[in-house]
């Protein structure tokens, strides 16, 4: 999608930190870290948000918590949050489906 920074960093056209990638999904680490471990997992083909998902497009989405699974396996992370904001009050500034992966800390809930 023109315009569209994840879709950049997912063309390569901006570069990015990654951490995993494949034919489906990237995975790169967060530019403004929100903990010791914080890596962002996006669709290559855009989708908006989670408000976006449907039965036509919701098989990356399965993908995206395999390559989770897999890749907090791998880096050893018995503990970690992942979370995807949706829409501007719950604190989405990209507009392109991401998940975060934040650990290495304590985490607090409810999430402020
Ligand atoms: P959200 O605010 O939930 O939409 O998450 C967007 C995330 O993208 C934020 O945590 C930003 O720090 C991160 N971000 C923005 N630009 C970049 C970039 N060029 N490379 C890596 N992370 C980025």
């Amino acid at each position: 999608m023109d315009n569209c920074l994840f879709c950049k960093i997912a063309a390569g056209d901006i570069p990015s930190k990654k951490a995993y990638e494949d034919d489906l999904c990237l995975a790169f680490y967060d530019i403004a870290p929100q903990a010791p471990v914080h890596f962002l997992v996006i669709p290559k083909a855009h989708i908006g948000s989670v408000a976006e998902v449907d039965d036509d497009n919701s098989a990356v989405v399965a993908h995206i918590f395999a390559v989770i699974a897999k890749l907090t396996k791998e880096m050893g992370l018995a503990s970690y949050r992942v979370v995807s904001n949706i829409g501007e009050q719950a604190g989405q500034s990209v507009p392109h489906l991401h998940f975060h992966v934040l650990s290495g800390r304590d985490m607090t809930w409810p999430p402020g």
